[in-house]
């Protein structure tokens, strides 16, 4: 724990270290999070996504100037559903970072989407939140929107912002992915190129279509050029102002409330399921199941359904989880 009391202290290669631990499953996890967890909730939680090649990274790098200008320290999670190897994480790290390479107040961090598909990473949360004890005032979560990820975002970040870019059917990609439901800003980037202006107009008839969010606030869409670092500032600014209209209204304290009970169902879930996995891989009468299964002797269903109500499994289960914990204690 003399790792969290470092990261807390600002230093940035514990930081890392725990990082690491986290993403790796490492047994030590339950109790790095207990000793990280007291020391969260300071961060504002940013959520970018939007389609691959929109600009996201560069608005990122962009933005992270803007928050940097403002004397604010910036932690930043890209999400790479391309990567399964952390190295292809790390070398995408160098390649982002460029600018802020050498900036103490900027914390970037690469990660694969790995087991869940698309959206985010299991350990993302877990992250987050490191980087929140850390001291970073604002967190930046860039994901891909590729449908998966709406809900994995919206859980983990306080305003949402959806980037597009003028092109052949990314509106109506947009609807399917659902993520105009998630949007509390959109963005259109690329306003250079031709193209931009029907897309504002065209999703701004989109929103007067849906009212979800409408009563709070109203959901701008802004044009920027994220390579010619137009635009970023009015980003900045919206979100800001988002930011202070969730506050004010108490629906920023209704989805932090949101937030911790997802982390707290997620939590059981991840454990059980993990130790069911290890299981699976010693437990006779399991994998007696699992080759009958296999073998079509058996349906899927019914074999699961024995299994659960034979109790056997659910006690062994519980006793595993119970022997895990005494040993990290
Ligand atoms: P991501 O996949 O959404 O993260 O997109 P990137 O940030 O990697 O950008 C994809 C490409 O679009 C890169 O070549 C960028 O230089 C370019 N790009 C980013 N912003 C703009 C913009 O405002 N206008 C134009 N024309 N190109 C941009």
């Amino acid at each position: 724990m003399e790792l969290v009391d470092s990261m807390i202290n600002g230093n940035i290669i514990s930081m890392a270290r725990l990082i690491s631990l986290v993403e790796s499953g490492d047994d030590q996890v339950p109790q790095i999070m207990k000793h990280v967890y007291p020391h969260t909730g300071k961060a504002y939680r940013i959520g970018l996504t939007g389609p691959p090649g929109v600009g996201k990274s560069t608005l990122v790098d962009k933005l992270t100037s803007v928050i940097r200008s403002q004397d604010l320290t910036a932690g930043i999670i890209a999400v790479d559903p391309t990567s399964p190897f952390s190295g292809g994480a790390v070398l995408g790290d160098r390649i982002r970072m460029q600018q802020h390479y050498l900036d103490q107040g900027v914390f970037i961090r690469s990660m694969a989407t790995r087991g869940s598909l698309g959206g985010l990473p299991k350990t993302a949360s877990e992250v987050i939140n490191i980087m929140d004890a850390s001291g970073k005032d604002i967190i930046l979560i860039e994901t891909v929107g590729v449908g998966q990820s709406e809900l994995d975002i919206i859980k983990n970040a306080d305003t949402v912002v959806v980037i597009l870019a003028p092109g052949a059917g990314d509106s109506i990609q947009t609807m399917k992915a659902g993520l105009l439901e998630i949007a509390d800003i959109f963005v259109i980037n690329k306003a250079d190129n031709p193209g931009a202006d029907d897309l504002v107009s065209e999703i701004q008839t989109m929103l007067q279509l849906n009212t979800r969010k409408h009563e709070i606030w109203e959901i701008p869409v802004i044009a920027t050029q994220a390579i010619n670092n137009y635009g970023v500032e009015t980003l900045y600014q919206q979100i800001h102002s988002h930011h202070q209209t969730i506050s004010k209204s108490g629906v920023l304290a209704q989805q932090r409330k949101e937030q911790r009970r997802e982390q707290f169902i997620n939590t059981i879930e991840q454990e059980i399921s993990a130790e069911l996995l290890r299981m699976m891989k010693r437990d006779i009468q399991l994998k007696e199941y699992i080759n009958k299964v296999e073998m079509a002797e058996i349906d899927p269903y019914s074999a699961a359904y024995e299994i659960l109500s034979s109790a056997t499994l659910l006690d062994m289960l519980a006793q595993q989880l119970l022997q895990r914990k005494r040993h990290n204690d």
